[in-house]
């Protein structure tokens, strides 16, 4: 689908198409970041006419990458990422975070969106510890066989894997959990698994979740289905949650109480964090 490009947009590197919505794109609007087209923000406001609060979606998402990060980074001694479906630097990469806490700790991201990518080398000349991988994730065998990822990452050893906001996006009409279960397999114990996943919270909220769903899947992008707790909970694969499970990424080990009541995009969003024993 084909959209006008208003002249404020810079012109479009080559490689990236500004009359299409990409995934990254579109997050990336929603993060209210500067790396987006007209294209990408009619999505943004498409979702938002359903729910004015839509923004928390990818806020929320954030949030629970970040605190996710972090605890893998101070709890288990995992030292090794592979982050799936990395989306445009933003403020608190994964490498930022965890290497922090750990200088030692290699991160390869996987991104195919043309965006990601540029960014992604510029990133390669700023630290020697972060890689970057232009594979399919929805195509594990190319990601886990890729030259980057198998240079960089010590299979032997626990590893992170990521899929922070990600498989709700995978559209290839096969089994999701397939996808998780064929990475799952190729990581040794000791591993960890990290996935936040759009959630269809099965209440009053239900409704706002299938709207929002509506639109993305009818938008110039095309993807972004959401699923229930029991849903996404397959696509940890039989793995033991770290607690406190799979819940909403706002109440996964929050910064600080929450004074105010969640607002009901905040209860559309879940995360969770698994180990492989
Ligand atoms: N993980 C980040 C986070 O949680 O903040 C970014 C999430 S963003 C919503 C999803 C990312 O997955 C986008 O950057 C998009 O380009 C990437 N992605 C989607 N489909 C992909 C595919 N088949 N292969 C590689 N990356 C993909």
């Amino acid at each position: 689908m084909t959209g006008v490009v208003p002249r404020s947009d810079p012109p479009a590197p080559v490689g990236v198409d500004p009359t299409r919505a990409s995934i990254a794109r579109v997050y990336d609007a929603f993060l209210n970041g500067k790396d987006n087209y007209e294209i990408d923000r009619e999505v943004l406001r498409g979702v938002q006419a359903k729910a004015p609060e839509a923004q928390d979606l990818a806020t929320e998402n954030r949030g629970f990458l970040i605190r996710a990060s972090r605890f893998i980074a101070h709890q288990t001694g995992v030292a090794q990422y592979l982050d799936c479906g990395s989306g445009l630097p933003t403020a608190e990469n994964t490498h930022q975070v965890v290497q922090r806490i750990n200088s030692d700790s290699t991160v390869v991201y996987v991104d195919n969106d043309p965006v990601v990518l540029a960014h992604g080398r510029a990133l390669l000349e700023e630290n020697d510890q972060t890689h970057f991988s232009a594979a399919d994730i929805f195509n594990p065998p190319e990601v886990l066989e890729d030259e980057v990822v198998r240079k960089h990452l010590d299979f032997s050893q626990p590893i992170a894997l990521f899929q922070m906001g990600t498989m709700h996006h995978y559209t290839g009409g096969g089994n999701p959990a397939d996808i998780m279960q064929n990475y799952i397999d190729a990581l040794p114990k000791g591993s960890y698994v990290g996935i936040s996943h759009f959630l269809d919270p099965e209440n009053q909220y239900s409704a706002v979740a299938r709207k929002m769903e509506d639109v993305f899947l009818h938008s110039p992008m095309g993807s972004g289905t959401f699923r229930t707790k029991a849903e996404i909970l397959e696509l940890f694969c039989g793995l033991e949650l770290v607690d406190p499970g799979l819940v909403l990424c706002a109440d996964w080990w929050p910064d600080g109480p929450q004074l105010k009541p969640l607002n009901q995009v905040q209860f559309c969003i879940a995360g969770g964090i698994a180990k492989k024993n």
